[in-house]
């Protein structure tokens, strides 16, 4: 299992899948959807909101 890079937190695919769709499709270091919604400077519902998005788009990243 991969963990949060900066606060440790277990990370779920989807997670996973939103950081490899919004910021590099070869990361293996990620952060969860709270450090990136912090990183990005956005609530952590606008995050919720695109990996809504992105299943709804039948992305395969997302499980
Ligand atoms: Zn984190």
């Amino acid at each position: 299992m991969e963990c949060c890079e900066k606060c440790g937190r277990l990370l779920s695919t989807d997670e996973i899948a939103v950081y490899r769709r919004m910021v590099s499709r070869s990361a293996e270091r990620f952060l969860c959807k709270n450090c990136l919604a912090e990183y990005w400077g956005v609530p952590p519902a606008v995050i919720e909101e695109k990996i809504v998005h992105f299943r709804a788009m039948g992305c395969l990243l997302f499980g």
